[in-house]
């Protein structure tokens, strides 16, 4: 096992794996921009070194300064988070050649699913049931028409290096094919410097569903559940439940085991998410994230496993603690994501919290790490808490968190509190029914 991990991230997920790291009895390093210097992962951290000045590229995203923390303090390992160098090859690399261990999956795993052809190709060779669309990149007008035939309109056209949906054009006829071919590579090569292209079938109504895994690197995987992720506004999740509310539970079988097999045939190392569309009873792959998600409380309170110190023990060599036998689920969970944003606006709202009391009680899982006093810095993501609920059924799940809401106050600046408030009372979320446009129309329609 790990002497001393060093955590290259900040916010709830660095605090998430500090505590884990503290019950495996492991020392912690804390990284920090000049920004964070108060923050809470750098008080509760063993050790803590500052990286660099605010902005994310000069801090935690600094390489250089983070490998000389590494050294400074003598790490064993790293710990990324998520996003920051969560998904960056490179990164792992680079630790893998000073004997540092990153804790997640090989540089090569990282590398191709990072490409979105690359995963979809790989998706297809171990038997995960992907969109309808082009074999591989599209690289002339000429032949995204003959693609668009072939699968039908409406087609989407996505970047091969995409990322939070930028890049991404739907075409409902040939018409709009070429302004929308020509319009999607253009954004591609601005936003990634990367112009390739491929195709799919542009779903209308889906759900957002995906499915835990987590392998140990030497051909053991499990999955554990699904999630139904579909309450997003800009492709950023807002709302997240486990198990999938609406999937029949021998679907939800078949499509956990057919990516736990994946992921024993890739041997795959560490935590991980696959990402699916679903739509008319059917399972469409997206992409696969190769990292610890946002979301992964509420797979972790409905299977009593706790994902991040299965990380830790599988990157320092130990076998996979669980087999898929061993996996039940106990009830429903559902995570809220707080932003300090305005609710209305979505504007980020920095600045100080003058008064803060989360909710408490049975059920409840407030992953936070924001206090009162605390200076909400205007240089990073604006998520500061998730509150994550249970109960033995949805409906119970669902009344909890009303009652949780109703209990947690931020004051100083704008948190998205109030969304959820409303949300809760409307008629398609207390029954489940939503895909992955509701939210978006029902804030069109609710404009205040
Ligand atoms: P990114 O990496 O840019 O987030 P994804 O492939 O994950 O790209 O797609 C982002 C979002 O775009 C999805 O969450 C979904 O809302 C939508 N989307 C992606 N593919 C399709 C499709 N074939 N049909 C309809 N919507 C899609």
């Amino acid at each position: 096992m790990f002497s001393k991990v060093l955590i290259a991230n900040r916010g709830e997920i660095a605090l998430r794996i500090l505590r884990a790291c503290k019950e495996l009895g492991i020392q912690t390093v804390a990284i920090h921009s000049l920004a964070d210097a108060n923050a809470m992962h750098v008080r509760l951290a063993d050790e803590s070194v500052c990286v660099g000045p605010n902005a994310a590229k000069d801090s935690y995203l600094n390489i250089p300064s983070i490998l000389a923390a590494c050294q400074i303090t003598g790490a064993d390992a790293v710990h990324p988070g998520y996003g920051f160098l969560s998904e960056n090859a490179r990164f792992a690399r680079i630790l893998e050649e000073h004997k540092i261990a990153f804790i997640g999956p090989s540089a090569h795993h990282i590398e191709i699913m990072g490409d979105k052809i690359q995963a979809k190709k790989t998706a297809l060779e171990l038997g995960i049931p992907c969109v309808p669309g082009s074999a591989g990149a599209v690289t002339s007008e000429a032949q995204a028409k003959e693609t668009a035939r072939e699968i039908g309109y409406p087609v989407l056209i996505k970047a091969a290096a995409g990322g939070g949906g930028r890049g991404m054009k739907v075409a409902k006829t040939e018409a709009e094919l070429s302004v929308a071919f020509s319009t999607a590579r253009t954004e591609a090569k601005a936003a990634f410097g990367d112009d390739a292209v491929y195709m799919e079938k542009y779903l209308g109504k889906p759900r957002h569903i995906e499915v835990q895994v987590i392998g140990d690197g030497q051909g053991n995987a499990v999955h554990l559940g699904t999630r139904d992720c579909s309450l997003q506004r800009r492709h950023q999740k807002v709302w997240e439940e486990a198990l999938a509310p609406t999937v029949p539970m021998d679907q939800q079988a078949s499509i956990g085991e057919i990516c736990a097999a994946a992921m024993r045939k890739l041997k795959y190392s560490g935590a991980g998410t696959i990402e699916f569309l679903y739509e008319n009873d059917e399972f469409y792959f997206i992409e696969m994230n190769t990292r610890l998600q946002v979301e992964h409380p509420v797979s972790e309170r409905i299977t009593n496993f706790d994902i991040v110190y299965e990380q830790i023990r599988v990157a320092a060599g130990e076998k996979l603690s669980l087999k898929q036998d061993d996996v039940e689920y106990f009830g429903h969970a559902i995570e809220v994501r707080i932003n300090a944003e305005d609710p209305q606006t979505f504007a980020p709202s920095p600045g100080k919290i003058t008064y803060y009391h989360p909710a408490g009680g049975v059920g409840v899982r407030v992953d936070s790490a924001v206090y009162q006093g605390y200076n909400i810095p205007p240089y990073y993501d604006s998520l500061i808490g998730k509150l994550i609920v249970h109960g033995r059924t949805r409906p119970e799940c669902l009344q909890r968190l009303r009652r949780a809401l109703d209990e947690f106050i931020v004051d100083g600046v704008k948190t998205t509190l109030p969304l959820f408030r409303r949300l809760i009372n409307e008629p398609d979320i207390q029954a489940g029914n939503y895909d992955i446009h509701w939210l978006e129309k029902y804030l069109e329609a609710n404009k205040q």
